[in-house]
């Protein structure tokens, strides 16, 4: 609990969609900490000592309370207000403590480096010319005011030397960070340039993927309406001959695997010639629509209607005994007699001939009993048409 609360208060600030914004918030706040910290630890390493100026204890406390201030502004997103406050107040504070100690020491330029260092971070390549000229400026103003005796006297001797490896220092220093940091940037520039161009490569091959698919299905729907094309009579709708080898050889299986009957009935329009001759082709054509269309209504489920020839029509009945598949010969012959067909104002009378044959009765596989259909179809013909036979060996002998 406590330690979350402590958390919460040291993280820096996130501003939605402002990345550079968030960014320096965050190193400005990590400046802010850790001058906190370090001006706390100062303090109380003071305090223990017992022989620290009131005057440098009041400098420190005063910084505590303007790092305090900072990181207020940065909270409530002034981080531009903290930025130039924190860099000011850092060179004034840094120039301050170094006069109040006395001397220009290592540890003033080491502080003054670091002070460089963030502004470079912050304000880039202005930042590091800026700071480190004025942090030069500031060794420079403490080296002279030495020499002069205006502060206290130190312990050895500073002059030029020092100055001007000081100002190396910083400069070199500086522009390593910015170096660093243009790299930094750089990398990250890159790296969300490739996230965008591998979001819009997903978002073509998503697009692609989507295309295909419409592709493929409509492949799939073509290739159905093909394959329905191939297996139909385009004149009637029925079941075409190319459709029966399979579909022939599948129902035999079934009926041997469920023990039953499978029955075919040869079906042909008596005299059709007739009809062409008399009422023309086209009257012919819709005949045979008329009659397709009888032989689907009287066709069950399970049952196969195909147009087998010119006139002639092959029904399949599964599961039906040559006795009931003979009654619905009968039924389809009478109420194709009883139909009345017209053509250009004429009435066209139209009969059929029926011949049966049934599996296993006639033999075992589909392409016998269909032969032995058609030799009762002739029966039928030959005892003078619109009739039903159903094989008989006996009359058939072969
Ligand atoms: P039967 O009673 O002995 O069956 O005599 P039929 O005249 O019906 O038989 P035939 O085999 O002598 O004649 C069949 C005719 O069917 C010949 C052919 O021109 C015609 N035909 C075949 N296919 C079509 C078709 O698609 N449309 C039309 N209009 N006529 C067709
Ligand atoms: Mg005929
Ligand atoms: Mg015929």
């Amino acid at each position: 609990m406590l330690v979350t609360s402590i958390k919460r208060w040291l993280a820096p600030p996130v501003f939605e969609g402002a990345e550079e914004k968030t960014r320096q918030a965050s190193l400005i706040n990590m400046v802010c900490i850790t001058s906190l910290a370090f001006t706390l630890a100062v303090m109380v390493g003071a305090l223990m000592g017992g022989k620290t100026p009131v005057s440098t204890l009041i400098i420190d406390l005063v910084a505590c309370a303007v790092t305090l201030q900072f990181r207020h502004w940065l909270r409530s997103g002034r981080v531009v207000l903290a930025r130039f406050g924190m860099v000011i107040f850092g060179l004034v504070f840094i120039t301050a403590v170094t006069a109040d100690i006395g001397t220009i020491r290592t540890p003033t330029a080491a502080i003054l480096l670091f002070w460089v260092l963030m502004t470079g971070l912050i304000f880039d390549r202005r930042g590091i010319v800026i700071g480190t000229i004025a942090a030069s400026m500031a060794v420079l103003g403490l080296i002279v005011a030495e020499n002069a005796g205006w502060l206290r006297p130190p312990f050895y001797d500073v002059g030029v030397t020092q100055w001007v490896t000081f100002t190396a220092l910083f400069g070199f220093t500086s522009g390593l960070t910015y170096y660093i940091n243009q790299g930094t940037k750089s990398a990250l520039a890159l790296a969300r340039k490739e996230i965008e161009q591998r979001k819009q490569a997903e978002q073509s091959l998503k697009a692609a993927n989507e295309e295909l698919h419409l592709r493929v299905f409509e492949v799939q729907r073509l290739q159905v309406e093909l394959h329905e094309q191939a297996i139909h009579d385009p004149l009637t709708g029925l079941y075409n001959r190319r459709y029966l080898s399979d579909a022939l050889a599948r129902e035999i299986i079934q009926a041997k695997r469920a023990n039953s009957s499978l029955t075919f009935v040869m079906a042909d329009i008596d005299h059709f010639k007739f009809v062409n001759d008399s009422y023309g082709h086209l009257a012919g054509d819709e005949v045979l629509v008329q009659v397709a269309s009888l032989l689907k209504k009287h066709a069950r489920g399970s049952d196969i209607a195909c147009r087998y020839g010119g006139e002639e029509f092959l029904l399949v009945f599964p599961g039906t005994s040559l006795e009931l598949a003979h009654k619905r010969a009968e039924e389809i012959q009478q109420n194709c007699a009883a139909l009345s067909i017209q053509h250009e104002g004429k009435n066209i009378a139209v009969m059929l001939s029926f011949g049966v044959a049934a599996y296993p009765d006639h033999g075992q596989q589909w392409e016998q009993i269909i032969v032995k259909a058609d030799k009762a179809l002739y029966q039928s013909k030959c005892n003078g048409r619109n009739q039903v036979t159903i094989f008989r060996d006996e009359e058939f002998p072969t």
